[in-house]
């Protein structure tokens, strides 16, 4: 019989299950705040549960870990990047960052990604499959241990594109803010999507709160289906038709993330099109220098990103420019592969 992986089940399906077992109901929040609050992975180390139910779990529950295969630290800014290697050996990354307001993570939800976005190192090696909640919560549970700090902010921002494993995301995003487990407000959650529409309208009915970032990155038509296939199956009408109800919904402003790219999407009209596009839209624009991605040749000028948020202040559009982090140690966004753990020594930050 396979085991249940009992750190993405939640707590009313671990009552369940343990009362199919034959145990009492109050068994499950001992044994999940174990889990989710002491983070203690061994059964035989829950004191407090019986020595013949410590056997009861271990027959039929598993506890999912992540080994850390390598880790990276930035020499410029404290960022860390983790390789893990799953339980079935396969690889993803996870990004640690350090702000002044305390310590943020940016994690992957599936091994390798399937929408091959031009500019993104995440897509080069291909789809793998999707990750299981407890992976993802593993990322940051196994990140906390190893550096002892506590997480403040997580955004869903790594390998993968979340809401193509939409249900395991949203499972990973209600243990994340359990009030008997992790308790980490969805306030302080962004995800961010190339723009999965119809899941876009999904997410907005469960209004969990969280920040949507919308990987726009080009604003007409036929750039974006160049760079973003995605675009080919949802276009930038039905996009900002679906951030329309998003926001409608939820009252939340959404992110646009607009990466500038030298001669593809950085021009004084692409500057004008794009506030054209999102003016008197209740959104934030995050501008980001392309990070450099071997097998590509795209970069940003360094007067670029500047001169493109001027150009969309003058035309009534804020934007801020996303600060890079971990850039040495290729941890900056875009630039997360499964297959890293394959190539050692291509990276400038000191290897722990
Ligand atoms: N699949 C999700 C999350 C992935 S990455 C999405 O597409 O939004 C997070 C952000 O980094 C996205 O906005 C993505 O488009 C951007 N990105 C990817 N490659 C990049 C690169 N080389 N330079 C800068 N940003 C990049």
């Amino acid at each position: 019989m396979e085991k249940t992986d009992i750190l993405s089940l939640d707590l009313n399906e671990l009552e369940t299950a343990l009362v199919s077992l034959g145990e009492k109901k109050f068994r499950a929040k001992q044994i999940f705040q174990w889990l989710h609050v002491k983070r203690v992975f061994d059964f035989d180390k829950m004191t407090d549960i019986s020595i013949q139910l410590r056997e009861r779990l271990k027959e039929n529950f598993c506890i999912n870990g992540l080994f850390i295969q390598k880790k990276l630290e930035s020499c410029i800014d404290n960022t860390v990047k983790y390789l893990y290697r799953l339980s079935d050996g396969n690889f993803v990354e996870t990004v640690l960052m350090e702000y002044s307001y305390g310590h943020s993570i940016c994690v992957s939800t599936q091994v390798g990604c399937k929408m091959g976005c031009r500019f993104c190192a995440s897509a080069i090696a291909g789809y793998v499959r999707s990750l299981e909640p407890s992976e993802i919560l593993q990322q940051i549970y196994t990140a906390e241990m190893d550096s002892g700090v506590r997480v403040s902010g997580v955004v869903l921002m790594g390998i993968g594109e979340p809401l193509d494993n939409f249900d395991n995301v949203v499972k990973f995003l209600r243990l994340l803010s359990d009030k008997n487990g992790n308790n980490l407000s969805l306030r302080h959650v962004s995800l961010s999507t190339c723009g999965i529409v119809p899941r876009i309208y999904d997410l907005a009915q469960l209004k969990l709160g969280l920040t949507l970032s919308v990987s726009l990155h080009c604003p007409d038509d036929k750039g974006r289906s160049e760079i973003m296939p995605i675009n080919r199956t949802y276009n930038i009408d039905s996009l900002i038709k679906a951030c329309k109800d998003y926001i409608d919904a939820t009252g939340r402003r959404v992110t646009f993330e607009y990466a500038v790219i030298d001669d593809v999407n950085s021009s004084d009209a692409d500057a004008d099109r794009l506030a054209d596009l999102l003016r008197g839209i209740n959104c934030h624009v995050n501008l980001i220098p392309v990070n450099k991605v071997k097998e590509r040749s795209y970069h940003t000028a360094r007067s670029g990103v500047a001169e493109f948020a001027k150009r969309l202040g003058k035309c009534g559009i804020n934007a801020t420019v996303r600060r890079t982090l971990g850039s040495d140690i290729e941890a900056a966004c875009g630039q997360l592969r499964r297959d890293a753990g394959l190539h050692d020594g291509t990276n400038g930050g000191a290897m722990l």
